[in-house]
């Protein structure tokens, strides 16, 4: 029950009901004893920006953005962090005296979960990124920061796919970037036999999704990030683990852009294997 003194947090977006968040960040605040509350506001496309004035005025601490809103969260702030600048997206918001402070944790949340998970290093590794979205501008910005040079991209649109390798090449002039058509010859020829598979796309979310990349293109030297976590063993997953590929679950990126954003609301260390218990529990 939140009372006068209980600080406020919560995730924005349309629609809402199905989000994960307020369970993993309830949790970690309950486990370090902070009075604070994190809830969830369904937020029509338009109306972003005077609910961020009325939350602001309200007192809320801090947000995550979630679809339809992250460009326009961006747009909304006040300040802008630069990873959350070169992704050009914010999902997460924080409170400054006079408006808004906008990141971007995806980035983050997905290198985390995967140098954690695989052995597969952008500094030595060729990666193949399907989904030129919010996440997947999240993903190639992470990967080129954490030292990537080789990175191929791949969208049902071409132009999204195109727009994303110009935005990236202007920031690291020294990378191979390049785009490749939706095209199972053309797409596994993109693979390594030893690189890492990006899946950014929503295929895998609903039952009975084609696979985003062909099964008999994938080998065992491969590392499959599938970003789909519900259901977190998608059918790109499954082929993966026939191939004898090494398959990382999206919750993990999941967990870790929640770690970083609860992190930088709180200023305190997360309870890591709290909020990851949370969140294996909700799913
Ligand atoms: P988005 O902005 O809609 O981007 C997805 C992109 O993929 C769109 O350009 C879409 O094109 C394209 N696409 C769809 N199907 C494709 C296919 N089979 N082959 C190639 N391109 C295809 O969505 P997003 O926000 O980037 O999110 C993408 C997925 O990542 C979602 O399923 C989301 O749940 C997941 N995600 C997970 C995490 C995590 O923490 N694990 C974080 C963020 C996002 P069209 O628009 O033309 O269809």
């Amino acid at each position: 029950m939140a009372k006068d003194s209980t600080r406020l947090y919560g995730v924005i977006g349309y629609p809402i009901q199905h989000s994960l968040s307020p369970a993993i960040h309830n949790a970690a605040f309950a486990a370090v004893g902070m009075d604070a509350l994190y809830t969830k506001w369904e937020v029509a496309p338009g109306r972003l920006g005077r609910t961020l004035k009325r939350l602001h005025h309200e007192g809320v601490q801090g947000l995550n953005i979630t679809l339809p809103h992250k460009v326009a969260a961006l747009k909304a702030a006040l300040r802008v962090s630069a990873r959350a600048r070169a992704v050009g997206a914010a999902n997460t918001l924080k409170r400054t005296p006079k408006g808004w402070e906008a990141d971007n944790t995806d980035g983050f949340g997905f290198l985390r979960a995967l140098l954690e998970s695989s052995s597969w290093r952008p500094k030595s590794g060729k990666a193949l990124l399907l989904g030129a979205g919010g996440a997947g501008r999240a993903v190639s910005s992470a990967l080129l920061d954490a030292g990537c040079e080789n990175l191929v991209i791949a969208d049902w649109s071409r132009g999204r796919a195109s727009a994303l390798v110009r935005r990236l090449r202007a920031r690291k002039k020294t990378a191979r970037i390049v785009s490749v058509a939706i095209e199972p010859g053309a797409l596994m020829e993109a693979l390594d036999p030893r690189g890492l598979l990006v899946n950014a796309t929503p295929m895998g979310l609903k039952a009975g999704d084609p696979l985003p990349f062909p099964a008999k293109g994938l080998g065992r030297g491969n590392t499959v990030f599938d970003l789909v976590y519900n259901p977190v063993r998608t059918p790109l997953i499954q082929a993966a683990g026939r191939a004898k590929a090494k398959a990382v679950t999206g919750e993990g990126m999941l967990l870790y852009q929640a770690v970083e954003a609860w992190e930088s609301w709180t200023g305190l260390k997360a309870p890591v294997s709290v909020m990851r218990k949370a969140l294996m529990q909700a799913l």
